[in-house]
């Protein structure tokens, strides 16, 4: 089976669309978070993140957004576009969000997986360097968690003692390419598809990622999208600036 990681989509329906457009073949849809919050199309983002599955975690925007959670740990440009958002979005959106469970999230049938926002430690945690990544994959009682939040795409590993960290390579900038990160059944894993929507690795390409569960491989992926239509509903929608200014350089 091979199931389509998506997450921190953040309202970008450019972005989201070229994804779908760029996946191969799955069976399953998984989403990790964030689905809203920064960009100019939360209604609709919502209405195609949902026609694609019922598996979702929730995020830390969506909580915002939806009142689950107050604005005080966010910086000013993320609690403007928390607001806008909460008040562009529908009823039945907003409860939507309101509904969506807390990570980790297993699937009785995909044994050895399971799916988080920030880490099955603290839904709200930055797994950003190893130092980070530790705890998390000594205390993980799972091989492979995917997580998103982030939105840095690659992952970490834990073999013995040893723990790593691990980036996709890629060769160009401008055009879609793909990167497989076989992993080993003895090995245990943090993965993180990257963010559909708010990159911010460095590369403004919109991210996302296969594993197949059959293979064990994890196969990352980055596609261009129209950059130019995003920014102009960011902007279009009085946002501040710099979420569409700061698309075009994935940082
Ligand atoms: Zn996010």
């Amino acid at each position: 089976m091979r199931i389509l990681l998506l997450s921190d989509i953040h309202s970008n329906l450019e972005a989201f669309d070229a994804c779908l457009a760029a996946a191969p073949p799955h069976d399953l849809v998984v989403n990790l978070g964030d689905t809203v919050g920064y960009g100019g199309n939360p209604n609709e983002v919502i209405a195609r993140a949902r026609e694609l599955g019922k598996v979702f975690v929730r995020g830390n925007h969506d909580r915002a957004v939806s009142g689950l959670m107050d604005l005080e740990d966010f910086n000013p440009v993320a609690g403007l576009a928390t607001l806008w958002t909460r008040d562009q979005l529908t009823r039945a959106n907003l409860d939507w969000l309101r509904s969506l469970p807390q990570g980790p999230i297993r699937l009785d049938e995909f044994p050895g997986i399971q799916f988080v926002h920030g880490s099955a430690l603290d839904e709200d945690e930055y797994m950003v360097s190893v130092r980070d990544a530790i705890e998390p994959l000594i205390t993980n009682p799972v091989p492979v968690t995917f997580f998103g939040h982030t939105h840095l795409q690659g992952g970490f590993m834990l073999q013995g003692e040893i723990s790593e960290a691990y980036r996709p390579g890629y060769r160009t900038i401008g055009r879609p390419e793909s990167s497989d990160w076989p992993l080993r059944k003895d090995v245990r894993y943090l993965v993180n598809p990257g963010s559909v929507g708010q990159p911010r690795d460095g590369d403004w390409r919109a991210a996302f990622a296969i594993f197949d569960t059959d293979a064990w491989v994890v196969t990352f992926y980055r596609v261009p999208y129209n950059l130019r239509v995003a920014q102009e509903k960011i902007l279009a929608a009085k946002l501040p600036p710099r979420l569409a200014t700061r698309l075009a350089t994935g940082r």
